[in-house]
């Protein structure tokens, strides 16, 4: 037997500190995990249930604190956002995961950007249409490299933060998280079944904005690591 076409190439982000790929399997992401930013968006935090996204893992941008890797303004939209998250890397999944298990399915963590085509989000919102056009465009994932819990431990507080320009525009901890990573997981191993490879996007701070070409991203999460872009 042979693939029919050339078969594509097998989305990976790499490991900190080595030559070795984390391979991704899928990406999760949960929406408004943070107090302020529920806000922002003109909703209510404290009476919703986690929910939860998916981009394509061939939407991963590689990146790194010194790459300064490009991101390609997308097509179809005049208001992208960024959103600084703290990521999760599963080495292990399954169903239903109580959430006193959940962190022994951690391998690692990293810093991502989930990248929004806001107005084509607002408007999939208002028609009560699916996400995935403002969500799981190209490059819409920077991600920089994962590093392992064996190095990091599993964080629970740390700034999580975004300057454009050198300008701080998101500047949140991660221990405001709505939903905790146990929790996380617990949820969406409910609906889906978890696999090594999955990254989970755990959800952005307060501070949420559009991006120009030219513009510089830098962002990080304390005691994790740095991911920096530049919109092309
Ligand atoms: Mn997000």
């Amino acid at each position: 037997m042979a693939f029919v076409i050339a078969p594509p190439s097998a989305p990976a982000v790499a490991v900190a500190g080595s030559d070795d790929l984390f391979p991704v399997h899928r990406v999760y992401c949960v929406g408004r995990n943070y107090a302020d930013h529920a806000r922002e968006m003109g909703h209510d935090p404290d009476r919703e249930a986690p929910f939860f996204f998916q981009k394509s893992p061939d939407n991963l941008l590689p990146s790194g604190p010194e790459d300064d890797a490009a991101f390609p303004y997308p097509p179809k939209s005049e208001n992208v956002h960024h959103e600084i998250e703290l990521v999760a890397a599963l080495s292990g999944g399954g169903t239903d995961i109580a959430p006193a298990k959940a962190l022994d399915l951690v391998w690692g963590y990293g810093v991502g950007l989930d990248m929004t085509r806001r107005d084509l989000q607002g408007e999939a919102k208002k028609a009560g249409r699916p996400w995935d056009s403002g969500k799981a465009f190209e490059n819409s994932a920077p991600i920089g490299p994962i590093h392992p819990v064996t190095a990091t431990g599993h964080p629970s507080e740390g700034r999580v933060w975004l300057d454009v320009n050198g300008e701080t525009r998101q500047d949140g901890n991660i221990n405001q998280l709505i939903w905790s990573l146990p929790e996380i997981i617990a949820h969406l191993s409910g609906l889906f079944e978890l696999k090594g490879g999955d990254l989970i996007f755990t959800g952005t701070p307060a501070g949420v904005g559009a991006v120009e070409r030219g513009d510089v991203l830098e962002g990080g999460v304390e005691g994790i690591g740095e991911i920096k872009i530049k919109v092309t």
